[in-house]
């Protein structure tokens, strides 16, 4: 487990070098955790040590309040180049620590920031299949849990999941409701181990957990029911998974160049065009990012349209898709079968980032943009600005 120590270390953030070496680290390890049942215990550990766990805080670099989504973005981004697995986890604990600062009371908040110091790690477990949770209310301000949830990133080595579920009160649906679970407070919570049996991002660790039984406490719940789903958040965030996923695509190219030149092959032509395209298209990536990084936080704070917002992000997830598939099969040709073979790290990053790309509702997505698009009046110069 990460040691809940109090955290006292400055972040390696502002340090370039030393962000470079932890990030580097975390790279080197990524072979060892490519197992079902392993989880990159190691590295959130050096993540946890560099204080990137609390780099959302208050105060800290990338302060939730003050404007760093750009930022954020390539912090995710470069993670994911790193390793997919460890950028999936740290980004539901990033995303938890945002749910818990715009719907928590500030002693929650208090609270959770404090846990987040201790190296407590966080994630949100949304997914659920037929067997989903209901949060039933017992009286007295305690609420007993029943049901699963699926692709539980982080599983059991995450200390407060933030899980959603329909609150039943008097045995009435009340709505979608968050709450964050201490998990030293409660029993422990089953995995199904049948579950995760998946193509890649093994090291992710996305149990199937069984909460039937947990009680949890008034304090725990996160929110009114519904807020989980208020936008532009809930669709908004997916700019943060594309960072990630872009991460991916990144140290592809990266391997291929170190490849191709150590096999000689890097004056080839044909090299050479492949390289090209990885490289425009993964810029183009970079560029959607830091776009919709500085859109996120402009119309945030301008007050612009959630929908807008929505269909900014909804464009960066699905180009950003395309441009991981594309950088996945101009790699594949680069390097060819002898370069998909283990050691080498492509055949692992290509199952990790085929399975990543697989994120919720991507044909929505696409026909929501459509209909944002099409229904806009303004001139077409102008929808983004
Ligand atoms: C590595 C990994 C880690 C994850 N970690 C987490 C986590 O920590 N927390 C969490 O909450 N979730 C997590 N997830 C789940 C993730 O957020 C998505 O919910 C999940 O990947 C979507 O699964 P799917 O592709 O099978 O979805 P589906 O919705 O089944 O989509 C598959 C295809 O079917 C289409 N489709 C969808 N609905 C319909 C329909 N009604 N009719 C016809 N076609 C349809 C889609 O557009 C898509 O083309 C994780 C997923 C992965 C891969």
């Amino acid at each position: 487990m990460i040691t809940h120590n109090q955290s006292t270390q400055q972040s390696a953030y502002t340090d370039p070098e030393a962000l470079a070496g932890v990030l580097a680290h975390v790279a080197d390890l990524a072979p060892e955790t490519d197992d079902e049942g392993n989880f990159p215990e190691e590295a959130f550990q050096l993540l946890a040590d560099a204080g990137l766990l609390a780099i959302t805080l208050p105060g800290q670099p990338l302060d939730n309040a003050q404007n760093h989504t750009a930022q954020l973005l390539t912090l995710l981004k470069r993670i994911g180049a790193a390793n997919l697995a460890v950028g999936r986890v740290y980004e539901g604990h990033i995303n938890a620590l945002l749910l818990a600062q715009l719907f928590g009371t500030a002693d929650q908040q208090k609270q959770w920031q404090d846990d987040v110091r201790q190296n407590h790690l966080f994630s949100v477990w949304n997914t659920q299949a037929d067997d989903g949770i209901r949060i039933h209310e017992l009286g007295g301000g305690r609420y007993e849990l029943e049901g699963y949830k699926t692709f539980c990133s982080g599983a059991n080595w995450v200390s407060r999941p933030l899980i959603t579920g329909e609150l039943m009160r008097q045995g009435q649906k009340a709505g979608w409701q968050m709450c964050i679970i201490p998990t030293e407070r409660v029993d422990v919570i089953d995995a199904d181990k049948r579950f995760w049996k998946p193509l890649g991002m093994r090291a992710s660790a996305s149990f199937k957990l069984n909460f039937t039984g947990i009680v949890i406490d008034e304090n725990d719940l996160l929110g009114k029911p519904g807020n989980y789903f208020q936008q532009p958040y809930f669709s908004g965030g997916a700019i943060r998974f594309a960072a990630v996923q872009l991460g991916g695509a990144e140290s592809l190219l990266e391997a291929t160049r170190l490849m191709l030149r150590s096999m000689g092959r890097a004056d080839d032509v044909f090299q050479q065009t492949r390289l090209a395209e990885m490289a425009y298209r993964l810029e183009s990536g970079n560029l959607w990012l830091s776009q919709a990084g500085h859109n996120n936080d402009t119309w945030l704070r301008d007050g612009t349209d959630p929908a807008k917002i929505v269909a900014y992000a909804n464009m960066t997830r699905t180009a950003i898709e395309e441009i991981c598939l594309r950088v996945m099969h101009l790699c594949e040709k680069a390097v060819g079968a002898r370069g998909l073979l283990r050691p080498l790290p492509f055949e692992r990053i290509h199952r990790d980032l085929t399975m990543y790309l697989r994120q919720p509702a991507p044909d929505a997505t696409l026909v929501d943009i459509g209909r944002w698009v099409g229904h806009q009046t303004t001139a077409t110069h102008d929808l983004w600005t």
